[in-house]
């Protein structure tokens, strides 16, 4: 059974807008819009009607905010900000089920999201970081290596801006994966605000089992999770049944080997309740036989779980290989003569390069590893 905890929040003095220099406000949690609010004479529920026009209706000034008074406006805008991030590019796949955006931070950093189509589901994968320090070989971002972290506001933004779009078509985004750039478990304060924030019923209404925080396996973040939420899907990015093997393609398994991050997600799985998702990356000839199946299962059987196959998709200049149909196939049917579920995904987007593992962007003064 889902423990949602209560946390408790204090609001800094520099959320209000006593100081001179104007404050962002994308990224605040509505208790910390009702000091805003306050600030300027307002009545504290005010701050959660700010919230629903920032978040809920993605509103990029304050002159939208019809349900506040003329002066009361013009004293948000000389004292706060509203970010909204640059789509520089917005492409869409031949099939049109996949849309990647690419946008354009403050600072000239670049980060995509890209937007899913499947039935009735429209998922957005957000990124969480520029770039990524954990440089799992098969992945394109973690060639990037760490440049900065997002802050609550830009990944919430990426939200907004893809429930803009899809509301100009009389759509909404019903999932949000944290799976985009980044780790997101090494930017938990801001990711659990963004999520916080991607909950509220005034604003995108995504319900926290309809989000999913993608791990590379980093334990002290799964455990923090565990302890104080936010208690969201779980998917753990698997990929290798052998330390030696998961040491060569995620160097984080070196520091939390297989047996240490599994014990966390046991334990993170008894608070939550609900199942887990492995991620695994199929590689040809590398992870991908029967026998890498058979001990998949071996590993995962006593944790309530689904596996999604993922067959690689080509990043440049690494040599792997995405395996046969063949292969796929007996990979997933071994899994589910053991009784459980394996699902293949065929990520999206790929000819449009955002593929899982594909999103890659060059920034000012990176090179390509
Ligand atoms: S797979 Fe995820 S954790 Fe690994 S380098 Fe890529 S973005 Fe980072």
């Amino acid at each position: 059974m889902c423990q949602l905890q209560t946390v408790k929040h204090t609001v800094p003095a520099d959320k209000t807008l006593a100081s001179m220099s104007p404050r962002e406000l994308k990224g605040m949690l509505p208790e910390e819009l009702e000091h805003v609010a306050a600030s300027i004479d307002l009545e504290p529920y005010r701050g959660r009607q700010i919230a629903q026009w920032i978040y809920g209706y993605g509103v990029r000034s304050f002159d939208a905010m019809t349900n506040l008074s003329k002066a009361h406006r013009r004293m948000l805008s000389e004292r706060a900000t509203i970010l909204s991030l640059d789509e520089a590019e917005v492409v869409t796949d031949p099939s049109g089920q996949a849309t990647k955006y690419l946008f354009e931070l403050s600072d000239g950093r670049r980060v995509e999201s890209v937007l899913m189509a499947e039935g009735d589901r429209r998922t957005l994968c957000v990124s969480s970081q520029v770039g990524c320090p954990l440089d799992c070989t098969f992945c394109a971002t973690g060639k990037m290596g760490l440049i900065r972290n997002l802050t609550a506001g830009e990944i919430v933004d990426q939200v907004v801006v893809a429930r803009r779009h899809l509301g100009e078509v009389g759509e909404d985004l019903t999932n949000v994966v944290l799976m985009g750039m980044g780790e997101p478990l090494l930017n938990l304060p801001e990711v659990s605000r963004a999520i916080r924030i991607m909950n509220l019923d005034y604003g995108p209404a995504i319900s926290r089992r309809r989000i999913t925080l993608s791990t590379a396996g980093h334990v002290p973040g799964i455990e923090e999770l565990t302890r104080n939420g936010p208690h969201v899907m779980l998917a753990v990015s698997l990929n290798a049944t052998t330390d030696a093997f998961r040491n060569k393609i995620m160097p984080i398994n070196r520091r939390w080997s297989i047996s240490v991050l599994l014990e966390a997600v046991k334990g993170y799985q008894r608070a939550f309740g609900r199942y887990v998702t492995f991620e695994y990356v199929l590689l040809a000839g590398q992870n991908d036989s029967v026998e890498h199946a058979r001990a998949l299962v071996d590993l995962i059987r006593d944790i309530p779980c689904k596996v999604n196959v993922i067959p690689w998709n080509p990043i440049d200049g690494e040599a792997f290989g995405r395996p046969s149909e063949q292969r796929i196939e007996a990979f997933v049917e071994t899994i589910a003569a053991a009784q459980m579920t394996a699902i293949v995904r065929y990520s999206k987007g790929t000819d449009i390069t955002a593929g899982c593992g594909q999103l890659y962007q060059a920034s000012p003064g990176v090179e390509r590893r």
